[in-house]
């Protein structure tokens, strides 16, 4: 016996003549993710088959892809030779599975003969498996409008395919179908789930992390690594610069009014991530802002920020309540890593009392009296730079 993944997509249905282009970037999404397994991914009238995925690692492929953008939901399936012992065989391992601790179940079988040379129709096939899987299993009941799952059969040409389970997918569209971009990464709870957000749309995306060694640990560095590899179980390779920032927060911190130190620091990472992103193809900058969250995040400097930059910014929480957003991380699982207690290059320097409406004029003003330009050189120069996956 061979397990297959039988995977339904999403959105991409819907684009005309692109269609192909999704359905490639899709399956290479399929395969990547599923590293290092090497399978082989299959299209038919609308649908992915993957193959090659051992029984034992068919749950954890699942959910593996599960995370990929672009599918709507999968289905671990078993495949065998269309022999209908075998075929009842199949079923009753998949559905012994599916009812373990439920006292009593529903369930309706559903039928696809792609190989009408195949002795039983579709309907004789619903009906003979359902009654021996009523024998079998005696917590079992038959529902054909609400059941609380399905069994699902397919003749196809080589092989039959039986399955039990459809898991609900990420949506979205495949990564790297609509362009690259930059994210800025702290340690909080926002950025990544702005990152996911817009990875979900299709757009791929690499990412950029300031510390202030040593006023922020090497722990809060390794937290950022392992928020970003959360992010890559979902983004594909995320490629992460990690870029020290001790020598501008210190200037900053000493040469500028307290006051504006916030709106100044952000500026320079913009700043720097915008040259990083053009250096590596990146077509615009995204942050986990929300509008009032924090004194940095008013409208005016929001403002100043942007001001600092001429890539598009793009900010997916601006809308969002922290509750929100916190459900948000929960269900993709940065939570748990982002509320570990190590420091971040923003909570070290915090002034008592930051400009909530900072006038441009007067950040601009501020920006120009000490020249960064050779710190940002110096600082892009000491970067490091990890593929993180
Ligand atoms: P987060 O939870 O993402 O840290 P936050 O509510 O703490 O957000 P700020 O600290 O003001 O808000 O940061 C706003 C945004 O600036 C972050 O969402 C992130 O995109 C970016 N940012 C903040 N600190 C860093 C950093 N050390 N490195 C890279 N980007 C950062
Ligand atoms: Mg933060």
């Amino acid at each position: 016996m061979e397990a297959v993944m039988l995977v339904r997509y999403a959105e991409i249905h819907l684009k005309g003549l692109n269609r192909p282009y999704f359905e490639r970037s899709l399956m290479k999404r399929i395969s990547l993710a599923l590293r290092p397994l090497r399978v082989k991914v299959v299209r038919e009238q609308g649908r992915v088959f993957v193959f090659g995925i051992p029984v034992e690692s068919m749950d954890e492929s699942a959910d593996k892809l599960t995370r990929v953008f672009g599918i709507h939901s999968v289905s671990p399936a078993l495949a065998v030779e269309k022999d209908w012992d075998q075929m009842v065989e199949a079923s009753k391992v998949l559905v012994a599975r599916r009812i373990q601790g439920f006292e009593q179940a529903s369930f309706k079988v559903i039928a696809r003969r792609a190989d009408k040379r195949f002795a039983m129709r579709s309907q004789d096939i619903c009906r003979t498996l359902g009654g021996l899987l009523l024998e079998a299993f005696p917590v079992l009941r038959v529902d054909v409008h609400q059941p609380d799952f399905y069994v699902g059969v397919e003749v196809r040409q080589e092989q039959a395919f039986l399955f039990a389970e459809e898991k609900l997918g990420a949506g979205g569209m495949p990564v790297g179908t609509n362009g690259h971009a930059m994210l800025l990464i702290s340690g909080g709870i926002d950025s990544p789930v702005a990152g996911h957000m817009i990875a979900k749309r299709g757009v791929r995306i690499s990412a950029v992390h300031f510390y202030s060694y040593p006023y922020t640990s090497e722990r809060a560095r390794e937290k950022v690594v392992e928020l970003t590899k959360i992010l890559a179980s979902y983004a594909g390779e995320v490629d992460l610069y990690l870029v020290p920032f001790t020598e501008i927060q210190l200037a900053i911190h000493e040469k500028c009014p307290k006051s504006e130190t916030t709106v100044l620091m952000r500026r320079l990472m913009m700043q720097i991530a915008e040259k990083i992103a053009l250096t590596c193809g990146a077509q615009a900058l995204i942050t986990g802002e929300s509008i009032g969250q924090v004194a940095s995040q008013t409208i005016e400097s929001l403002t100043a920020t942007n001001d600092a930059v001429t890539l598009p910014v793009f900010r997916p929480l601006i809308g969002f309540d922290k509750e929100e957003i916190v459900t948000r991380a929960k269900a993709i699982g940065s939570f748990e890593t982002s509320i570990l207690p190590f420091e971040d290059c923003c909570t070290v320097f915090v002034p008592q009392h930051p400009v909530t409406r900072p006038k441009l004029a007067d950040i601009r003003a501020s920006e120009a009296r000490l020249d960064f330009t050779q710190m940002i050189e110096t600082a892009i120069a000491n970067t490091e730079f990890m593929t993180v996956e």
